[in-house]
């Protein structure tokens, strides 16, 4: 009689679509879940990009053996296969130190998800950067998609490891397809139309090193604000070139950059709402 109560029990928790139900306290500890605070966010805020930098084989010893892993790695194969490594509730080892808005460490706060790809190679011609596989891309949106329905995040907060950690990565790289999230409507983009619209007054007046620094520092990049142009500064502006303008990345204050950053800062103004009255009966107490 016990199992059949049991076996009901968890056929409805299974249909009300509950993800975990949690184990039975230990003898003698009465835990009641009946109530729920409202003052709980996702742990899962950001996403991160990776290229692996290795080869199949290699990639999987490294994420599943060392210290460093990622909630993802989506491979190279024709059909590619996306592996799950740690599960979402917990915290992988993908970011390092890292920086972005309020955030450091960016592991508690983010799924990283690593594509197997060499990234480049130095050749007398100069770098040679190897392309990602369309079919990596494909599958890569879909778990993008999927895991922005879930966690709801927000389109800015979907990132590349160089843009977290701009000193020292440069992951996922130059021929990383930002444009196509943007299309797919994952990412926010810089509209064309707009940046064509601020590219003249640039291209008259350059801003100067601070307002650089300013705008790349609202977006959210860890950037010096010292109005110096320094190699701090320039790997900063080459990280967001290399997103918005794969074409050249090479860290210099330009015209159509400041236009990319400017549109980028200063989205269009959206029509106020109507206030909405508090509802009856609502107080709010101070908690310390
Ligand atoms: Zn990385």
């Amino acid at each position: 009689m016990k199992i059949v109560t049991l076996t009901v029990l968890s056929t409805l928790l299974a249909l009300a679509g509950c993800a975990t139900v949690p184990p039975p306290p230990p003898a003698g500890l009465a835990i009641d879940r009946t109530l729920s605070a409202r003052g709980q966010s996702d742990r899962v805020k950001y996403i991160i990009v990776h290229y692996t930098v290795s080869d199949l084989p290699r990639s999987i010893k490294i994420l599943t053996t060392q210290d460093v892993s990622a909630h993802y790695l989506v491979t190279d194969a024709d059909q590619p296969t996306v592996y799950s490594l740690v599960d979402e509730s917990r915290q992988s080892n993908h970011a390092g130190y890292s920086n972005w808005k309020i955030y450091n460490q960016l592991n508690a706060a983010s799924i990283g998800i690593e594509i197997v790809n060499p990234g480049y190679k130095d050749t007398p011609q100069g770098r040679a950067w190897y392309p990602f596989k369309p079919a990596q891309i494909d599958q890569l949106v879909l778990l993008l998609k999927d895991i922005v329905k879930r966690h709801n995040i927000r389109p800015e907060n979907i990132l590349g490891h160089n843009e977290i950690a701009p000193q020292r990565k440069l992951d996922p790289g130059p021929l990383f397809p930002w444009k196509r999230l943007a299309d797919e409507g994952l990412i926010t983009w810089p509209e064309p139309s707009r940046v064509a619209a601020r590219l003249p007054g640039y291209q008259q007046q350059l801003p100067d090193v601070f307002w650089f620094q300013r705008t790349l520092a609202q977006i959210g990049y860890a950037v010096p604000q010292t109005g110096v142009f320094d190699t701090a500064t320039r790997n900063v502006l080459a990280v967001f070139q290399t997103k918005y303008r794969p074409t050249l990345f090479d860290g210099t204050m330009d015209a159509e950059t400041a236009a990319l950053l400017d549109v980028l800062t200063s989205p269009l103004p959206v029509l106020p709402a109507a206030p909405v009255a508090a509802p009856a009966g609502v107080e709010t107490a101070p908690v310390e």
